[in-house]
């Protein structure tokens, strides 16, 4: 594979865990639903050994009941019908479906990328496709943006170093937030994770980690405001509640295409990934898909999108100028 050592990453690099080559994947593809799907009959097709993650029942195909405008159904179909047979179409052509989240995606030193799911399984990756669908990060607590950078975060691996031996916050209430909270330990032990008018909801593996290392989890009311003078200080509840802190770090949701590109130093337009007409981000080997990437949000539109990425990816990976196959 090219290695590229050009493009600059947010997040520090990893170093390379050798990986026998039978373990690595060809291409790894974050999420599934019509843009993933779509990528991996692609990609499996050409016969690259591709994982898809992600649950189809948690895509906006699956929640659309009615589609009645995609090419070959002229009677309208259901979304979880055309979810459904996408899984099947997908692994059909040998991709391996894992319906689990991501909550961490990485740059290795060899260029290549590591993926952990909520499971604590680890994956490495010689390409990436995000096709995580429409991306939701921010929050809306009052002053998120202004105090970005300013004692809120987007990325543990990132800042967690400016806030060593601090006593700092994560909001959030699922597996994200679990794992945010676990790479904190590098740098502190005062972590809590606040849900955020939410019921807590992690993995059993996340839960178990959280508490073997004494992570608090305090439930709260919607958090209603970010204030300080200057830099992240207190955190304002809907019931009028405080909470002192030195940090916060946000993961709201689900790991979605927000939180990796802040990661990773992907660049993003009006919160969506910024790609090309080939499905390719400013960094090699991660490409993107569907309504993560600010198109139309249609099934259409994602199912094109996850073919020009899948052929931007076999031909990185095969270095073939132009890959059909029509038979
Ligand atoms: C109610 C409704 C009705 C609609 N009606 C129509 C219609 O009639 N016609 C039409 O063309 N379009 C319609 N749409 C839009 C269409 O459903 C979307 O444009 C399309 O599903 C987008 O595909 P996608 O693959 O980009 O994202 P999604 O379908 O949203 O799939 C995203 C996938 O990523 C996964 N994911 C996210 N984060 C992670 C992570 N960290 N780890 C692992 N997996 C992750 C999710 O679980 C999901 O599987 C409708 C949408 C809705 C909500």
């Amino acid at each position: 594979m090219e290695t590229n050592t050009e493009h600059t990453v947010r997040g520090r690099r990893e170093p390379a865990v050798p990986v026998p080559e039978r373990t690595m994947k060809d291409v790894a593809i974050i999420g599934c639903g019509p843009g993933g799907l779509s990528a991996a009959i692609y990609t499996a097709r050409a016969q690259l050994k591709t994982i898809v993650f992600g649950d189809y029942k948690k895509s906006n195909l699956y929640k659309s009941h009615i589609i009645a405008n995609y090419l070959g159904f002229p009677e309208p179909v259901t979304g979880p019908f055309l979810a459904e047979k996408g899984v099947e179409h997908a692994k059909n052509f040998g991709s391996e479906i894992v319906p689990n989240e991501i909550v961490h995606l990485g740059v290795n030193d060899d260029g290549t990328f590591s993926l952990k799911d909520d499971s604590k399984k680890h994956y490495t990756a010689k390409t990436v496709i995000i096709a995580t669908g429409q991306s939701y990060a921010l929050s809306g607590i009052k002053n998120e943006k202004e105090l970005t950078g300013k004692g809120v975060s987007y990325c543990v691996v990132c800042d967690g170093f400016f806030f060593r031996d601090k006593n700092v916050v994560v909001i959030g209430n699922g597996n994200y937030a679990g794992e945010e909270a676990l790479q904190l330990l590098n740098y502190t032990k005062n972590i809590t994770i606040l849900s955020h008018g939410k019921e807590f909801s992690f993995s059993d593996e996340i839960k178990k980690d959280l508490e073997a290392n004494n992570i608090t989890l305090q439930k709260t009311p919607r958090i209603k405001e970010i204030s300080g003078n200057g830099k992240a200080e207190k955190l304002i509840l809907s019931d009028g509640g405080e909470i002192q802190t030195h940090g916060v770090f946000m993961a709201v949701g689900v790991a979605g295409a927000t939180a990796f590109a802040k990661k990773l130093g992907l660049e993003m337009e009006n919160n969506y990934i910024r790609v090309n007409h080939d499905g390719k981000t400013n960094i090699p080997g991660i490409f993107a898909a569907g309504d993560c990437t600010g198109s139309p949000a249609q099934m259409a539109t994602s199912v094109g999108n996850g073919c020009n990425a899948a052929l931007s990816a076999i031909k990185l990976l095969r270095g073939a100028k132009m890959y059909t196959q029509y038979n």
